[in-house]
C-alpha cells in the first residue's frame, strides 16, 4: 500500500458522519492532497442520531446538528459536491460518475454511503413516511404541526428509532401509539430476556406500545389515515411513521467488481479493492473481538467515526489497527438511556449484574460458551463504561462476576 501524498485525490462518496469524519481525520493525519466529498443530500454533513431525539421533539434545529460548520469546512480544504448522487464506480481507474453526468477521477475512492430507511408500502396509501435524513424530518415535522393537540400518531416499529420518535412525538403534545409486529420490542436485537426487562418502559412513560400487531392495510381517510389489522381491528391516526429498520442501496455498485454481500465487503484495513475503501453503515467488515473474528455490518454512529479514523491512519501512515473492536451504541427512549457494548448475539446468555427492573436501572452481561460477549445497560452508564475492560481480553463470566468492575 502506497501512502497518500500531495499529488493524490481522495473522492469520498457519501457526506454523512463517516464521510465527514474521514475528511477531518485525513487532514489531522497530515494529508495535503486533494479531497472531494460528494453527497446526494442538499445539506452539509450533519449528525443523524439527534433527528429522532432533540430535533423531532422540537428542541434543536439543523444548525445544532451540523458537523461541517463553515469554519471546519474551510479548514478541511475540501471540495463539496452536494445534492448530487454518484451513480457509477470504476474501480480500476478510481473514478466515479455523478448523476449530473460529470466524472470525478480520484486516486482513491471511499464509499461512505450509509444505509436507507426500509420503506413500508400499502396498496391504498403508497409509501409511508420514514425518518432517515433531515428532509424526512422536515416533512414529518410539517405533518405533526398540522395536527390538533393529542392527535394519534401511529409509529410502525418499536425498535430504536421508533421508540425514540414516539418519545419525541409525545413531547410535542401528541399521542404516539407504537405498533410492533414482534411479541416484544427489541427482541430481535437484544434477545428474549433483555426485551422482557424492557417490556414496560414505554407504558411506564405513558406511551401505548402494542405488540404482535400485524398490519393488513393503511387507508387515507379524509385528512388522516385508518390502519387495518389482520385480526379485524382498525386504528385511526392523524399521521403515521414507518420505523421498520434499514435497507441498503447497492444496486449501483453491481458489476463494479467489488464484493457485495449485505454490504460492501472489506478486509481488516477497510479496503474493498486497491485504493477503494468502504466505511460506516455500508461496510461489512471484520469485527475482531477478544474472542475471535466475525464479519458483520454494524449501524452504530461510533463505528462510523472509528472506521474513518482507522482508514485515515492506514492511508496516511500505513498504520494497521491491532485493537479489538468494541462497538458501542446508545438510544434515548421513554425517558431512559439504553447503551450497549460489544457485538453480542440476541441468542447469547444474559445475566443482570446490577440494579433491577423495579429500580428502572440495571446493567447486564451477555456471554457465550462461558465468555463475556457484551454488556447492555438501562440508565446505568457508569457501570457499563467500567465493564468495557471485560471485552478487551477474553473474560469468563465467572471471572467477570468475581471481579465486578462495574461496582468499583
Ligand atoms: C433517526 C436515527 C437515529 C439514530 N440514532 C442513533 C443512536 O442513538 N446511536 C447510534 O449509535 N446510532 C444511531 N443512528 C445510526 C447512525 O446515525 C448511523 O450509524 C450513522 O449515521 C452512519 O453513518 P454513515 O456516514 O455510514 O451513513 P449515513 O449517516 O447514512 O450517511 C451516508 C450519506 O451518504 C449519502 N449517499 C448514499 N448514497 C449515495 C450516493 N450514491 N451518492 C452520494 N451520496 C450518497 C446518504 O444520502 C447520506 O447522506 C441513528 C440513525 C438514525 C437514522
Amino acid at each position: 500500500m502506497s501512502q497518500l501524498g500531495r499529488s493524490d485525490h481522495v473522492v469520498v462518496v457519501g457526506a454523512g458522519v463517516a464521510g465527514w469524519r474521514l475528511v477531518e481525520s485525513l487532514r489531522r493525519e497530515g494529508y495535503e492532497g486533494e479531497l472531494t466529498l460528494v453527497g446526494d443530500e442538499p445539506h452539509v454533513p450533519y449528525d443523524r442520531p439527534p433527528l429522532s431525539k432533540q430535533v423531532l421533539s422540537g428542541k434543536w434545529d439543523l444548525d445544532k446538528v451540523t458537523l461541517a460548520t463553515s469554519e471546519k469546512l474551510e479548514a478541511s480544504r475540501t471540495t463539496l459536491r452536494l445534492g448530487v448522487r454518484v451513480t457509477e464506480l470504476d474501480v480500476e481507474n478510481t473514478t466515479v460518475v455523478l448523476a449530473d453526468g460529470s466524472t470525478l477521477a480520484g486516486t482513491h475512492v471511499v464509499l461512505a454511503t450509509g444505509s436507507l430507511a426500509r420503506t413500508l408500502t400499502f396498496p391504498s396509501a403508497g409509501a409511508l413516511a420514514t425518518l432517515r435524513n433531515y428532509d424526512d424530518l422536515t416533512r414529518l415535522d410539517a405533518t405533526l404541526r398540522s395536527l390538533e393537540p393529542e392527535s394519534v400518531v401511529a409509529i410502525i416499529g418499536g425498535g430504536f428509532v421508533g421508540a425514540e420518535a414516539a418519545t419525541s412525538i409525545k413531547a410535542r403534545g401528541l399521542t404516539p401509539i407504537v405498533l410492533e409486529v414482534a411479541p416484544r420490542p427489541l427482541i430481535g436485537v437484544l434477545g428474549d430476556t433483555v426485551s422482557t426487562w424492557l417490556e414496560t418502559i414505554g407504558i411506564d412513560f405513558g406511551i401505548e406500545v402494542r405488540t404482535s400487531q400485524h398490519l393488513r392495510d393503511v387507508r387515507p381517510h379524509e385528512e388522516s389515515f385508518v390502519i387495518d389489522f389482520d385480526d379485524g381491528w382498525s386504528l385511526a391516526a392523524g399521521a403515521i411513521l414507518a420505523a421498520v429498520g434499514s435497507s441498503l442501496d447497492l444496486a449501483w455498485l453491481e458489476g463494479s467488481g467489488l464484493t457485495l454481500d449485505h454490504g460492501v465487503v472489506v478486509d481488516r484495513d477497510l479496503q474493498a479493492a486497491k485504493n477503494v475503501a468502504a466505511i460506516g453503515d455500508v461496510a461489512r467488515f471484520i469485527v475482531s473481538s477478544a474472542l475471535g473474528e466475525e464479519v458483520a455490518r454494524i449501524e452504530h454512529w461510533e463505528v462510523a467515526t472509528e472506521h474513518a479514523a482507522q482508514l485515515a491512519r492506514y492511508w496516511t501512515s500505513g498504520e494497521r489497527s491491532t485493537a479489538v473492536t468494541i462497538p458501542y451504541f446508545w438510544s434515548d427512549q421513554y425517558g431512559k438511556k439504553i447503551q450497549m457494548l460489544g457485538h453480542p448475539h440476541p441468542g447469547d446468555d444474559v445475566v443482570m449484574v446490577e440494579g433491577s427492573c423495579e429500580a428502572g436501572k440495571w446493567l447486564a452481561l451477555y456471554s457465550r460458551d462461558g465468555y463475556v460477549t457484551g454488556g447492555v445497560s438501562l440508565s446505568q452508564p457508569r457501570g457499563l463504561a467500567l465493564s468495557k475492560k471485560l471485552l478487551e481480553e477474553p473474560t469468563t463470566l465467572k471471572g467477570a462476576l468475581e471481579s465486578a468492575p462495574w461496582s468499583t
